[in-house]
């Protein structure tokens, strides 16, 4: 059968969190006529296998936290009850799906034509989408983005398909006795307290010392302490040579830390080692010499433009640095300002990103860590506030349930500009948007302290720090 053949201005290749919201922007602010094709399930990771039933499933276990907390104010009642892991999964599936159907209706209240099919480069201005049916759409463009994100990366040892990723993560039917995970970024940090909390035996595997290591020492050393103190078992110096299954489904994975060479039987051995960008199928090789980076990202400039006119790129699979969903939205929606909008310097300010980690207790951080900001002003240059404390919340509580809260802003200069800021504790992730407004806009330390505290909080420690 011969192909379709369609044509428009704007072809969008992913239909996640970047693709989407430029693609949306672009035929429903400015009229562009835009295709956005997708292979897989509309909304990309993070509506699928990312921070969307990542953070319901994080709101389970803070809920069972909660309950044993409830405890010390006079609640009385059995904690012994199960978690419904299984039915838990199926509803946090439904609601998948049913974000799914809104972002299909969202596109064709836009306008975009969706299509859903894997898309490969003809050349600079064609793409072929292999349809559902078995039949090929081959698409002419003006302009083409490439937002078609990442995947995450497994190590090359025996018996790797034996293990799961973060997409398997999602998958899993019956909550685990016992788990092992390998890793020492986002992902593998809040998979663990997440297990941890909802009971799960929980084994991380790091390579160093310490985990979250682009994070500020402060967040490296007090989370990690926690997590000790909750009952996470952290295997550090660790390195991993094989995986073997025992007659009864067990993984049995082979390490080395500094113990020495042993093995642990688990139910699932979880790799969150990072990502690699989605290029595979792509037929890069059509583009007549794309740039990408040793790691295989498409180079772009902030405009999101690559070397090729006409082709851009955005999110996970460009080279930027941040794999964080509302940073690929908020590059998408300024591309197509710039390139349909005739807003000719519209693009994303990659500095002062702010970013949470959903960990036990939660991180947020924006800006500079302490060391970073030593390292390019100088230590004369440096001024550090700081402050751990217990947070009110746990007043009613032993000693033995009481979490760590801790503040540091790093200050540069005379004025004593912020420009880092670093939190971990309860409601961390919600406070940090509001402080991240302040930080963007160049506050000082002088401005935090004119803002009067609001009491009883936590985030008052942060206005009135000596
Ligand atoms: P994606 O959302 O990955 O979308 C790309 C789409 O392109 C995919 O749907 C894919 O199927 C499609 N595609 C690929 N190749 C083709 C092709 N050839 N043809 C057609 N379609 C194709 N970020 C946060 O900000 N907060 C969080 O809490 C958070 N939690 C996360 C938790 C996990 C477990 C993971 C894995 C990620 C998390 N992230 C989080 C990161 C976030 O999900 C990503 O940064 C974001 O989804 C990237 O968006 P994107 O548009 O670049 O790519
Ligand atoms: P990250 O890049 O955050 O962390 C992966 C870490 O794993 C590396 O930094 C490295 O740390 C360690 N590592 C690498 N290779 C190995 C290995 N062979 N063995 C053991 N450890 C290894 O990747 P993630 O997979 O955790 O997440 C991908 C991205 O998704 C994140 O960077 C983040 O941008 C995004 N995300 C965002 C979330 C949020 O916003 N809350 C939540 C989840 C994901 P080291 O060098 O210290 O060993």
């Amino acid at each position: 059968m011969a192909p379709i053949q369609k044509e428009c201005d704007y072809l969008v290749i992913g239909g996640g969190s970047g693709g989407l919201a430029s693609g949306r922007r672009a035929s429903g602010m400015y009229g562009a006529k835009t295709i956005a094709i997708e292979s897989k399930r509309l909304g990309g990771t993070c509506v699928n296998v990312g921070c969307v039933p990542k953070k319901v499933t994080w709101n389970a276990a803070a809920i069972k936290e909660t309950m044993h907390d409830a405890k010390a104010y006079g609640f009385s009642f059995e904690e012994t009850a199960p978690f419904d892991w299984t039915g838990f999964k199926h509803k946090r599936d439904a609601y998948v799906k049913r974000l799914n159907g809104i972002y299909e209706k969202n596109l064709n209240n836009d306008k975009v034509e969706y299509l859903h099919g894997r898309a490969t480069f003809l050349g600079k201005d064609e793409v072929e989408v292999k349809l559902d049916d078995g039949s090929k759409a081959n698409i002419k463009a003006k302009k083409i983005l490439i937002a078609t994100g990442g995947h995450p990366t497994l190590p090359d040892i025996p018996g790797k398909e034996l293990s799961i990723d973060s997409d398997g993560f999602f998958d899993i039917e019956t909550q685990p006795k016992k788990v092992a995970i390998v890793g020492a970024g986002y992902i593998a940090v809040e998979f663990a307290g997440m297990f941890n909390a909802l009971g799960t035996e929980t084994h991380l595997f790091i390579r160093h010392d310490t985990f979250l290591r682009t994070f500020d020492p402060m967040i490296q050393e007090k989370v990690l302490e926690e997590y000790v103190r909750q009952g996470i078992h952290i295997h550090k110096n660790s390195s991993q040579s094989k995986i073997e299954e025992s007659s009864d489904g067990q993984k049995k994975l082979f390490y080395k830390d500094a113990d020495g060479e042993s093995s642990i039987d688990v139910d699932h051995v979880i790799f969150a080692i990072g990502r690699s960008p989605e290029i595979e199928d792509l037929g890069l090789n059509k583009l007549g010499g794309i740039k990408q980076n040793e790691k295989g990202h498409l180079v772009v400039d902030k405009y999101q433009n690559t070397n090729i006119d006409n082709i851009y790129s955005l999110g996970d699979v460009c080279d930027r640095g941040f794999e964080l969903t509302p940073v690929a939205i908020a590059a998408g929606r300024r591309l197509s300002d710039r390139i349909f909008g005739g807003v000719t310097d519209a693009h994303l300010e990659y500095e002062n990103i702010p970013s949470v980690v959903f960990a036990h207790p939660e991180v947020g951080s924006i800006g500079m860590t302490e060391p970073e900001a030593r390292e390019k002003f100088g230590n004369d240059n440096v001024k550090v506030y700081k402050t751990s404390f217990t947070a009110m919340y746990y007043a009613m509580m032993e000693p033995a349930d009481k979490g760590p809260t801790a503040y540091k802003l790093v200050c540069v200069g005379k004025e004593e500009r912020v420009v880092g800021l670093h939190i971990m504790g309860q409601g961390s992730s919600e406070m940090l948007q509001g402080f991240g407004v302040a930080v963007k806009m160049g506050a000082t330390k002088r401005d935090f302290d004119r803002c009067v505290a609001i009491h009883p909080t936590s985030a008052e420690e942060l206005v009135t720090l000596k």
